[in-house]
Parts: C-alpha cells; structure tokens; sequence
C-alpha cells in the first residue's frame, strides 16, 4: 500500500500491518492498518492510497504523527495469482469488476504475453511493444483459419463459439470472415486507439488473414489480387505515414478498408478485391512539422535512394550528376526545419523505397512513376523558394534572387512542367475579377506569397495522395468498390465485404486546432456508435426476452455530436455547420464565429468560453474536456488554394500535373454556383474542408451501420514505445476514453454470465431426471430446443432445491430459444 500527503508529494510506502483476508487466506481483504512513516508534523490532510489496483478509499488525518495507525478500508478484490489472470480470457469473469481489477488484470496478462483480452463483445490489444513471432506465425493463423472449418449449422456455430481459441486478433478476423461466410452479411472491424496503440498493424493483421483464409493460410496459394491488397500497405504508408514523437511510424490519415469476397457460395470465399477510402490526410505536415518529427516517409526514402550511386531508379540515374547532388534533406527547408532526419527501422529507407516502387509498378503506376518523384522533388523545392519586398514597397513580393547557380524556383518549375516567370507570379500576385472593371490585379505581401507557395505544396502533395490511392483502388477493386452489388429481385443489393477501420483515436494536446475538432468529432460518431451497439442492444435484448433489469445510465453523447455536427435541417446549427456558414460570410473570422458561438451554445453544459482566452473555447467530449484555439479554424476550413495557382497547374505541360488539378475548382474550395431549376436564382455553395469531411462521415457511418461491428481497442502500455513496462495511470485514462469502462460496468449489472444453447445443455443437463429427450434432440443439432426442454424441466417443481436458503439464484438469462 502506498499512501501519500496532500501536501507532500512524496510518496511514503507503508506495509500493512494487519488486515482481514478472504477465506482460504485468497484474496478479499477488506481492510488494511497501516503506519505512517513521515516526520513529525511534516503533513496534514489527507491520506490516499496511491496504488490505482487496489482502492481509491482516502482517509482524513487532521495531524498525522510518525507511527500513527491509519485505517484504510479496501472494498476490492484483485486477482492475486498471475496463472489466473493468464486464463482469464473474458473480463467479464472477473468476481467482482471495476476499475482496479480491470487493469491488474490487463496488467498480468501483458506481462505473460497475452495481449488480448475479451471485455464482452470487445477486443482489448494492449501493444507489446516487441515481435512476439509466436503469436503471429503461421501456425497460429493457421490455427484459427481452420477453426470450425466447414462448419455448418447451429451446432458449429455453437462450438465455434464456445471459445476454444484464446482471445486473438485472428480471431476476430475469423469471426468477420464467418459472417461474410455463413451469414452473407457486411461486417467491419472498428479498431481505436491512441497514436502508437497498435491500430496500424493490428489493421494488418486482420487483412493479411483475411487475404490467406480463402488460400488456406498458403502464402503461395494467394492469387494475383490477395497478394495486391497486401502490397498496397506499404504504398499507403509511405505517402501517408511519418514519424513522430509518439509513433516512429505514425498514419497521419484515416483510413477504411473495403475487402470484397466473392459471392460466398461453395467453398470458402475469397478475397476478389479491396477499396480503400481515405481521411483527412495532414498535409500540413509537408511544410511544417514538430521539432524532432519528420514528413512523410516517401521524401527521406526518395533522398537515401538519390545517395547511392548505383542506381536502379531511372529517374534518378538519368538526372545530372549536379542536381543529385542536391539531393540530400539538410538542403530542404521543409525537411530540415524540425531537425530530425533519422528513423528507428529495420531496413534502411533506399530498400524500403525500392520496395514501395515496385508495389506501385504492380499497381499500373510503373509510366507515372518518373511524373510522382518528380512532383514529390519539386515539393521540397517549393519549400526552398524565397520573397523579399521590392525595394519601396512593403505590399509586394517577389522571388529573392538565386545564390546558387540554379535557383529552387527554376527547379520547381522544371520538376512540374512549368514557365518559372509563371509560377512566381502566381505565388506574388492576384487576380480577380472586379464587379464592372474586368480583371484586376493585385499584388502580395511577403506574408502572403509564403502562404500560396506552402499552400501549392500542400494541394500538391495531397492531390498527389489521393491520385495514388485512386489508382490502387481502381487496381485493387474489381468494379471500384462502389458497383459492388448484385441485382435481386429486382433491387441492388450491396454484396458482403469486411471493412476495416483504421482511425485516429481521440486527440488532445495543449494546443487543440480544426485538426483536433474534426478528429475528436469522428470520435464522437464513432462512440454514438458504439454506445448504439453496446448499450441499447443490451437493453433491447433484456426487453426482448422479457427480463427485468435496471437500465444503468448509460453513457449517451448524443447532445456532444449535436453540439458539433449540428442536427441535419434543424437549429441550433453546429459548431462545425457555423463554421461553414463563417466561411461563406463576407469579411467572416475565426473571432466573429467564436463569439457567435457563445450567443447560440453559451448555454449547453458540454460547451464553455475561456474565460481569460476570449477564442479558446471547450467541447466537453466523452472522453474529456478539449480547450480549442479558435484562431486559424476559418482559414484551414476554406483552405483555398487561389484561383492563380490553380489555372498555373493547369497550364503544366506535365499531363500528370494538370490532371491533378483537373477537379480542383471543386477540391480546393471555390465557390460553385448551382441554378435551382425553375427558379431564377443562384445559390451559392462552398465547399469548405469541413462540409466535405462531414460528408464523408456520413457515408462512412452509413457503411458501417450496414454491417456488423467488430470493436478492437488498442491500448498504449507505456508513452516510451518500450517493451515490459505498463504504466497503469495511462491505461486506466485509456480505457476511460475509449468507453472501455462504462461497457464493462453496464454488463455487470445486468446479467453477465451468457451460455450458448450447447455450453447450457452440457453444465445443466445432470440436474434434469428425464435426460432422454434433452439427448436426443442434442443428437440431432438440435441444441437451441435441447435446451428448451431442458429448461422447460427444470422449472417445473420436480426435485427441492439444492440450494440454500437465502442464496441467489443462478441468473442465467434466456437468450433467443431458451
Ligand atoms: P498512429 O495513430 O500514430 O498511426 P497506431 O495506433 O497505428 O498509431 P501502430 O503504428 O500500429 O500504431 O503501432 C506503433 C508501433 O507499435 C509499431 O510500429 C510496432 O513497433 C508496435 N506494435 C504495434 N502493435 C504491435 C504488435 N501487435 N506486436 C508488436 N509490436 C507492435
Ligand atoms: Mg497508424
């Protein structure tokens, strides 16, 4: 036990000096004594139990003295034998569950390496940290894919579902594949978590099974499109993944994988394409990164590979001897600024790179391959190219003068097929178009030419991002994943996939911007989600079958989704639907949005003005409050890139290039004026980066609620990244903001212990006197009415009870059939 001083940090450990066990001297202490060690007078207050795995019980010393006994009473249990917590695959099993049990027992089990645990319906992976080959290899995929092989009917599903297989990502894999399979129904796999929880490569888990389920677990059976599926990982995460302080290999986009199996008739289905659509990519992260954080990995693997001097890259190789020379990050302001260059990796960037370009060949991007890199260098020139003001005048820029032979500007211009003349005028000035005096032109400050240029290097990057992800998925998907449905009856129906959810967890940092809000509101969706399926298809179950229970208050953020998406055609509008409406607004800013926002939700509990901080406001999300810095939240939601450089792009003699800008007059934010037929009257609509990500949201929500959920949460052992070390503060934080607890709390509640029909037959059937019938219909499968007759016998009054006067009865609730 340790207890510590409110006003003395230090913590004083303290043994206790006696106490009042459990039976078999196990484990129900129920109170401890115990001496406190602190010099005289040095303290007064309070005295806490500090060890999260035993109690939060405090007790009030007004003077504590050196050797004075203090009683702390312990209302808990934890499990004290680590060989129990190793089978304890279900916290749900736990005898008595809450909070310090919970982690104890996550915490047991992480140091004997299961790092899966069930709560429920739910996934726990507490990320090891180190390759654990056991746990992954062939023999244990191999294991599950041939779990309940063939299986047909109630009673193998039934015995699938008995458990046999210990918790394991593979198995929730397996039980995705299954539905598809047996039930022909869509499925996702929902996997959360905080940076560097583990969500990426427990997402590579679920597809590597699901590739080689329909190949029988043979790597050398995988057909031409499993194998696919799996090479364009590495595409993605070398244009979207970078390192950061939290994760060496952190997605700085969301992302949601479709797998699409064949029509699952005959044999087992197999995977015949995948469409992945992607979120939010941080672009911002090309011109601008933490110190100590890096860009995206393709640049530095780009760099390494321009280092040597054999060079299987032909755009390398037949680029001048002086331009390679260039070729090295400190010379880019965009990469050298954060000053972190190194990655902790196993294989170096030039292999990684070589790999990820024959992945890109593999998916028809073999003739744009020289068109990519070479948009990807002139990125990074971009981010070299400098403005000075001309001489008497403070409102203009222009690009500074070269101080090498070649200037950043003349390679920028090169690299995108471009008149450098053109693509500086288009970063130092502006055109628009004056109400009756025709086109006028307008020049811009040093500031602002800055601004165009990183917002070019954005756009360019981002759009890059998306051509890439395009092309994979028009490889990838047999139809592109939209045309993904089969005519019945007369209607389309959309036909089964697995999808995979791979999305930032819940974000708070002390410096929360429009990033943060989006990320945090897809939380919001995703828990509404969640507590849907969780909570209220609990309550729906204890209604349907007739059992009274007492419906705990569930967690409901519904008002916190309404506070900031806003309710679709109804007022008060949203934060982020207000923010759109800023946008549109002549002379809107992110300072009128904010205090418009104090008129309309000065009164909701979840939203609060900073007081001392007049554009900081707080969302008081499920997980906690958020302090957000409303300052730039306009800007980045108009994220226009102007109208200048865009017609610049377009002009490219690069194809590639101007295609990439082909949809931008959408993409980029312009108005668009929309006739409403009939009338005579415009509306004017602005496609702003929020209304665009709400739009993808929904259609995403929209698929996920067509299947069937499977919930994964990650959890982050340690904030080191470092193998054996469980910091029980973190964790605990962790499964409070991943709604881990309050699930846990509801089904313990309610009726935790759950048989199925075969489990029930087998552990009840020696109390039934009359067993022939109850076998028989077991014999044929039969088990939900096995179980039925069963039950049917034992409430009839045939025998006194076995038990005891005054103790419960065993609650085992009736499930469908029983
Ligand atoms: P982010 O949100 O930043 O993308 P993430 O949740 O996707 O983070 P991952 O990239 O999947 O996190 O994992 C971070 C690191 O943790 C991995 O690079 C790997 O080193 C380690 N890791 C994750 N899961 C496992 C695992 N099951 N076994 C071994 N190591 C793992
Ligand atoms: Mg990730």
């Amino acid at each position: 036990v340790v207890v510590s001083f409110e006003d003395q940090p230090d913590q004083t450990k303290a043994s206790p000096l006696r106490g009042k066990n459990g039976k078999n001297g196990k484990s129900v202490q129920t109170w401890v004594v115990v001496e406190v060690k602190v010099p005289k007078g040095s303290g007064k207050g309070l005295v806490r139990n500090r060890d999260p795995i035993l109690t939060r019980e405090e007790v009030r010393v007004p003077q504590p003295v050196p050797g004075q006994k203090v009683e702390l009473h312990l209302r808990n249990e934890v499990l004290k034998r680590p060989e129990g917590a190793l089978q304890l695959h279900d916290l749900g099993q736990l005898p008595l569950l809450h909070e310090p049990a919970v982690l104890h027992a996550l915490e047991l089990r992480f140091r004997g390496d299961c790092v899966y645990t069930l709560t429920g319906p739910m996934l726990l992976a507490v990320n090891p940290f180190r390759a654990l080959p056991k746990l992954y290899g062939f023999e244990r995929l191999h294991s599950f894919i041939q779990e309940g092989k063939g299986s047909k009917g109630e009673e193998d599903q039934n015995a699938e579902a008995e458990g046999i297989q210990e918790p394991h990502i593979f198995g929730v894999a397996k039980a995705a594949y299954d539905g598809v399979w047996h039930r022909s129904l869509g499925q996702t796999v929902l996997v959360s978590g905080e940076s560097g929880a583990g969500k990426t490569e427990t997402t590579k888990f679920v597809m590597r099974f699901l590739a080689l389920a329909g190949a029988g677990g043979a790597e050398s059976s995988m057909s031409v499109v499993e194998r696919q599926v799996l090479d364009s990982i590495p595409v993605l995460e070398a244009l979207g993944n970078a390192k950061t302080l939290r994760n060496e290999n952190s997605s700085r986009f969301g992302k949601y994988i479709e797998l699409q199996f064949c029509p699952p008739e005959g044999l087992a289905p197999r995977l015949i394409g995948a469409h992945t659509h992607t979120y939010l990519l941080e672009k911002v992260r090309v011109v601008h990164q933490q110190q100590g954080e890096r860009s995206f990995h393709i640049f530095y693997q780009l760099l390494a590979a321009a280092k040597t001097s054999s060079n299987s890259v032909e755009f390398l190789s037949s680029m001048p001897a002086e331009q390679l020379a260039e070729l090295k990050a400190e010379n880019f302001s965009y990469l050298r600024n954060s000053k972190c260059f190194h990655l902790d990796s196993d294989t170096t960037e030039e292999q990684t790179f070589l790999e990820t370009l024959n992945a890109m060949r593999a998916f028809g991007l073999g003739d744009d391959l020289s068109s990519i890199l070479s948009t990807l260098l002139a990125v990074l020139y971009l981010g070299n190219l400098g403005f000075r003001a001309p001489t008497g005048n403070s409102e203009a820029s222009e690009v500074e003068s070269p101080t090498t032979p070649v200037t950043p500007l003349a390679r920028a211009a090169q690299l995108l097929g471009l008149d450098a003349q053109q693509l500086a005028s288009a970063c130092c000035k502006r055109t628009m178009q004056a109400p009756g005096e025709g086109v006028i032109t307008m020049t811009n400050s040093v500031e602002k030419a800055i601004d165009s240029r990183d917002s070019l290097a954005r756009h360019l990057y981002d759009a890059l991002f998306t051509f890439v992800v395009s092309q994979i998925n028009a490889t990838v998907s047999e139809s592109g994943g939209a045309a993904w449905s089969q005519t019945v009856g007369g209607r389309s129906k959309l036909l089964p996939f697995v999808g995979v959810l791979d999305i930032f967890g819940f974000e708070f940092f002390e410096q929360n911007s429009l990033e943060q809000l989006f990320i945090n509101f897809t939380n919001e969706l995703l828990q509404q989600y969640f507590n849907e399926v969780i909570f209220k298809h609990e309550a729906d179950l204890y209604r349907r079958e007739g059992i009274s229970w007492d419906p705990l208050d569930f967690p409901d953020n519904h008002v916190i989704v309404d506070l900031v998406g806003g309710k679709p055609g109804k007022s008060p509008l949203g934060i982020l639907p207000m923010l759109d409406e800023e946008c549109i607004t002549t002379g809107g800013s992110s300072e009128g949005w904010c205090s418009k926002m104090q008129r309309t939700h000065g009164s909701n509990p979840h939203f609060e003005v900073v007081k001392l901080r007049q554009n900081n406001f707080i969302v008081h999300h499920f997980a906690g409050p958020v302090e957000y810095t409303s300052k730039t939240f306009v800007e980045k939601n108009r994220d226009a890139l102007g109208a200048d450089l865009v017609k610049c792009m377009k002009s490219s003699s690069m194809d590639f290039i101007s295609k990439l800008f082909r949809d931008s007059d959408r993409t980029f934010g312009t108005k668009e004026t929309v006739a409403s037929t009939g009338v005579r009257r415009t509306k004017a609509k602005l496609y702003t980066v929020s209304s665009e990500f709400r739009g993808q949201l929904q259609n995403l929500m929209e698929r996920i609620r067509a299947t069937e959920p499977h919930f994964v949460r990650c959890i982050k052992p340690n904030q080191q990244n470092i193998a054996g070390c469980f910091e029980r503060r973190s964790v605990v934080q962790q499964l409070q903001y991943q709604g881990v607890l309050q699930a846990i709390e509801v089904s313990r509640v309610g009726f935790p212990v759950r048989l199925k029909h075969r489990q029930a037959v087998k552990e009840f059937i020696c109390l039934t006197p009359d067993r022939t019938q109850v076998e028989s219909q077991a014999a044929r499968g039969q088990l939900s009415s096995a179980a039925r007759i069963l039950f049917e016998h034992l409430s009839e009054p045939l025998s006194p009870s076995p038990r005891t006067p005054g103790s419960r009865t065993p609650r085992t609730p009736r499930r469908s059939g029983i």
